[in-house]
């Protein structure tokens, strides 16, 4: 459909809070916070300071090609975190959308076999997801626009912008 889900800073702030609430009332206490870049840096930086967590490590997942077109499974890219340290660790993985759930499902994947116990914390998930995340702020199956995102990259004023990326 053409609807679309507007999510701003400040209510970014209030769901990640109350993300968090969720996890803290379920008794979940995450010796790492692994974050999904670049969306889920921001999920993870709140949720690391509502749940007091000072450990946070990130991936690197790219959904694309290099002209555009989408793959049909996304890539983790160099460096990946050194999960085999994580052995007697509770991990949380946080991200901004569980959309087809290809990105978290490779995250999870990477971790399951190696660490103590891994869940998941999204701001939104769809209905579609082929993982369903223990810790969900919100469901949705329309199109999100993250404050983040939702404007162009910055060029230097006065110069056109290099390349033909287009803001999510
Ligand atoms: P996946 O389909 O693997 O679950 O999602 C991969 C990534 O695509 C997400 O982490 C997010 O960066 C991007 N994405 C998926 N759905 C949306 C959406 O509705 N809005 C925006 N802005 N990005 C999305």
């Amino acid at each position: 459909g053409t609807a679309r889900e507007n999510l701003g800073y400040e209510q970014f702030g209030n769901a990640v809070r109350e993300l968090a609430q969720t996890i803290a009332d379920d008794g979940y206490v995450p010796d790492i916070i692994l974050s999904v870049a670049r969306g889920g840096v921001f999920v993870a930086g709140g949720l690391a300071y509502a749940l007091d967590c000072k450990n946070i490590h990130l991936v690197n997942v790219e959904f694309y090609t290099g002209v555009g077109t989408t793959l049909d499974m996304p890539v983790m890219l160099a460096p990946v975190p050194d999960v085999v340290d994580f052995s007697d660790k509770k991990v949380l993985i946080a991200d901004d959308v569980a959309d087809t759930g290809k990105t978290l499902k490779l995250v999870r994947d990477f971790c399951l076999d190696t660490v103590a116990e891994v869940r998941s914390a999204v701001v939104y998930e769809k209905s579609h997801s082929l993982v369903k995340c223990e810790y969900v702020w919100k469901r949705t199956d329309d199109w999100i626009n993250f404050p983040w995102s939702v404007l162009p990259p910055i060029h230097k004023s006065g110069e056109a912008p290099k390349g033909n990326k287009e803001a999510l």
